[in-house]
């Protein structure tokens, strides 16, 4: 009896280490803490180049702090244009539309790719308050053509909106298709419990074929985060998409690292110049970095995107993140104007790497390929 308050108390501490446990440290199935890989922790995905890319709390606060009042106001009114949809349902040639933020429409090889779909009115988990849209999305999700596939480079608000996807997937559904969706690991089950079942899930430098096209998820640096108790769970990437008629590559949501030259070296077996290049296109973000102290790690700036242009070797790039959302300190007109003078700085072209107009479609001619042997 003498020994039961002592029992009890380990008993305590051992229900409360557990609830913590689950709560701070919820690993998915998607980590195993026995994988050899360098990027699948115990506690969650990490990136290969940085410990650590989010900033601790009181940092966040000096961040708010410090912006209080800041005057983001843009300069030019607007930068959407009328989407001209006649030709997302008849373009033969391989096509992009910015619909706005990080939603773009890639129609190439012989599949129409819908990649971050975000088409409500705020990048939140709730749709009272949070980050509002600044402009209506390019292409309203009624006029869409069918998504043959969804690519989703991770799970914050701004690049996996529930009501988006989940429209997508009914609207598949009603017209008796599918859309598939392809995601980084651990966010299977977050689709299966709200409904959608066509899902392939990737772990870095895996790959899923549609007819013929290779999806693969590619590292980049950033993180994930939906809750307050789920931070890195799932993982984060960008996707390079190689098929007979274009090779494109969307970065997803990065800070600047090596993990661009990895990825380079990692396709150049494939795009070697008998092979048709590298690649055709790439879309980066271009937006969502100031103030510096605070994003470098998890956002380039358009100085930095540019460098991802030229380490992946890209023949054209289009920015994207900007213009929709104000998740930072910068006015969201912002970017073009910083891209513009790093393009000056580095003796490229706008034509190499520019941005479009939200709802504005940019067409590119298929890769020509010396030889028959075109990508599998
Ligand atoms: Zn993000
Ligand atoms: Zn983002």
């Amino acid at each position: 009896m003498r020994n039961w308050p002592i029992a009890g108390i380990k008993i305590a501490l051992a229900a409360i280490i557990s609830i913590a446990f689950l709560l701070f440290f919820n690993n998915s199935t998607a980590q195993s803490g026995s994988s050899p890989k360098a990027h699948h922790t115990p506690t969650g995905f990490k990136n290969n180049y940085v410990p650590q890319v989010t900033r601790s709390f009181g940092d966040f606060m000096r961040w708010q702090w410090e912006s209080w009042g800041l005057d983001k106001t843009p300069s030019t009114a607007t930068h959407s244009i009328q989407a001209d949809l006649a030709l997302l349902i008849s373009s033969t040639a391989p096509t992009v539309t910015w619909i706005g933020h990080a939603t773009a429409l890639v129609q190439a090889n012989g599949l129409n790719v819908l990649v971050d779909p975000i088409f409500s009115e705020r990048a939140s988990p709730v749709q009272l308050f949070g980050p509002k849209r600044a402009q209506p999305p390019g292409v309203a999700m009624a006029d869409l053509p069918h998504i043959d596939a969804v690519l989703i480079s991770h799970n914050h608000y701004d690049h996996l909106d529930r009501a988006s996807v989940a429209q997508l997937d009914e609207k598949a559904k009603a017209e008796g298709k599918t859309t598939l969706f392809i995601v980084p690991l651990g966010l299977k089950t977050w689709f299966n419990d709200i409904g959608i079942d066509s899902v392939v899930e990737l772990d870095w430098w895996e790959q899923h074929k549609i007819q013929g096209v290779e999806f693969h998820l590619t590292p980049v640096q950033h993180w994930s985060a939906r809750s307050i108790n789920d931070r890195s769970n799932t993982l984060w990437g960008g996707w390079a998409v190689l098929g007979a008629d274009f090779h494109w590559y969307y970065a997803g949501d990065t800070g600047y690292s090596r993990d661009f030259a990895d990825t380079a070296k990692h396709f150049a077996p494939r795009q070697t110049e008998a092979l048709g290049g590298g690649f055709d296109l790439a879309l980066i973000p271009v937006g969502a970095y100031e103030p510096r102290w605070f994003m470098t790690q998890q956002h380039v700036n358009p100085m930095e995107s540019l460098r991802i242009h030229q380490d992946v070797g890209a023949k054209r790039s289009i920015g994207v993140h900007w213009g929709t959302f104000s998740l930072t300190d910068e006015p969201l007109d912002q970017p073009p104007r910083d891209l513009a003078i790093a393009r000056q700085a580095s003796n490229v072209k706008e034509t190499d790497f520019g941005v479009l107009a939200i709802g504005e479609s940019k067409q590119f001619a298929k890769r020509t390929v010396a030889s028959s042997v075109a990508a599998r």
